[in-house]
């Protein structure tokens, strides 16, 4: 078997690690042997490729490779171990802006390498050259598109920049006007490849990706990251036809088509459309209607809410990003232990977006040890609200927000959220009547039967404990 024939072999087997690895995080009981699937493919892939490299390029190369994967490797797991889970949405958007960065040096790489050392001097066929043109101006849109927009998602995610969306004049015609100059600048490339075309081509998709991820508002951030992680893909999958790399292009189409289904998901989830989460956010318009809502709140101490558990016969607990924030994963979990031996039924209402990332909460829940069983989505859970007698509401706002259903004007109208308020009595775990991350006021907690429980969500769940 020659080297290239065994990396073919190698990549097949690494796709398909890569499809298994995909469909056993679908599922909580099997997260863990499909993250084991992504590092064996990964592992495999990466061998094969240095592999086969090193048969081709000189040892001052294969030296070069050598150090790049382990600065590579000792940043990473730096990177990796020092990340909060309240970080990871943040460190996702900024991995995905390397992705998008590689993608661009890539087909940069393959323009220097081809068209400008003319036709003659390279093995691309004459014919195909038209080809692979349009092969790097679409790369290298793409994956410029993918660097600068998650860049800007990584500073909205981490807050070093304001979550409200951009307003610039004729913001859609902007975006519109980019991608006309992008099919004529491909074409032109195309016809007559030249630097000039490609850098103006590269500027106006890096400007696109800044401007289309800065005027999406807080509340869509969630669709963007998944449509940033389904950008990074089809980037990487670009990178693999300029570089003929098979597994490249398995990979980067598994990552492009799984983060745009993602993104259906969540859009679905929030009864948004795709386009109109793309032409603009509703973090903008929330700010004005959190001054909309007034009234009178009730408040509870820790020993009342042990009182109410006590006498309870059944418990949805609803967590949300205060969770994350307070780490109250682990206290919440005793709570349930507690409650569950004393004979009260308790399960968790999980919404698709609670947290900030996909899955957010299933990932801290499952972290402390809480059985899936009792972890149920909120479809599952909404029409049992009604019957259950009291709701805990740990750290979470938007997502059990009743405006979203009763007030059309409300930015967040139409999303689907847990009815908690058709519970008995609610207690919602909060620091103070400040907004959650939409920026709209939550009419819930004016409601008669909720009462606040103020303070860090973990110290409260400690009291309860304590009193109970
Ligand atoms: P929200 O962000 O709406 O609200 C979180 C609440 O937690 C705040 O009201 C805050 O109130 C409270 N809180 C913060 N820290 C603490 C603490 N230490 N102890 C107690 N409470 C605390 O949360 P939800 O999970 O309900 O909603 C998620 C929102 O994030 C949605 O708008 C969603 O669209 C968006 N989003 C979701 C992503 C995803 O993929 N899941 C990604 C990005 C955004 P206070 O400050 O008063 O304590």
């Amino acid at each position: 078997m020659t080297a290239t024939s065994a990396a073919a072999a190698a990549y097949v087997v690494a796709g398909l690690l890569f499809v298994l690895s995909l469909a056993g995080l679908s599922r909580h009981e099997s997260a863990r042997a499909g993250v084991g699937y992504g590092i064996a493919g990964m592992a495999l892939a990466l061998a094969a490729t240095v592999g086969l490299a090193a048969r081709s390029v000189s040892a001052g190369a294969v030296g070069l490779i050598a150090v790049a994967m382990a600065t590579g490797a000792v940043l990473g797991l730096w990177r990796a171990r020092l990340v909060q889970m309240t970080g990871i949405p943040e460190l996702i958007a900024l991995l995905h802006s390397f992705v998008g960065l590689a993608a661009v040096l890539v087909g940069w790489n393959g323009y220097l390498s081809v068209e400008a050392e003319g036709a003659a001097q390279t093995e691309v066929p004459t014919d195909l050259l038209g080809i692979h043109s349009a092969e790097v101006a679409i790369g290298v849109f793409v994956g410029a598109v993918t660097f600068t927009g998650s860049i800007v998602a990584f500073l909205k995610l981490s807050a070093r920049v304001k979550s409200n969306p951009l307003v610039l004049p004729g913001r859609n015609w902007l975006n519109l006007g980019a991608l006309v100059a992008f099919a004529a600048l491909t074409v032109a490339f195309v016809v007559s490849p030249g630097a000039g075309v490609l850098a103006v081509l590269t500027g106006i998709a890096l400007a696109l990706g800044w401007h289309l991820v800065a005027s999406i508002g807080g509340g869509d951030m969630p669709v963007v990251v998944s449509m940033l992680n389904s950008y990074s893909g089809w980037a990487a999958a670009a990178a693999g036809f300029l570089l003929d790399n098979d597994l490249l292009i398995i990979t980067g189409a598994l990552v492009g088509s799984s983060g745009a289904y993602l993104s259906y998901i969540m859009c679905k989830a929030m009864n948004r459309s795709f386009l109109s989460v793309i032409a603009g956010g509703f973090g903008n318009e929330g700010s004005v209607a959190a001054g909309g809502v007034d009234g009178e709140h009730t408040e509870i101490t820790a020993e009342e809410a042990a009182e109410l558990l006590r006498d309870a016969k059944s418990v949805v607990i609803t967590p949300g990003y205060g969770m994350a924030v307070a780490h109250a994963q682990a206290a919440v979990a005793e709570l349930t232990r507690q409650l569950t031996d004393a004979g009260v039924e308790v399960r968790f209402g999980i919404h698709p977006v609670a947290g900030r990332l996909p899955g957010h909460m299933n990932v801290l829940l499952a972290e402390a040890k809480v059985p899936y069983d009792i972890v149920l989505e909120m479809d599952e859970i909404n029409d049992d609200l009604a019957t259950t007698s009291v709701v805990l509401v740990i750290g979470a706002n938007d997502t059990v927000n009743p405006a979203a259903l009763d007030d059309p004007g409300s930015p967040i109208a139409g999303m689907p959220v847990l009815h908690v308020w058709d519970a008995e009595h609610v207690v919602v775990f909060k620091r103070s009547m400040s907004t959650g991350y939409a920026g709209v006021q939550n009419p819930l907690f004016f409601r008669e039967n909720t009462r606040m429980l103020f303070g860090d969500a973990r110290e409260r769940v400690e009291d309860i404990l304590k009193a109970l």
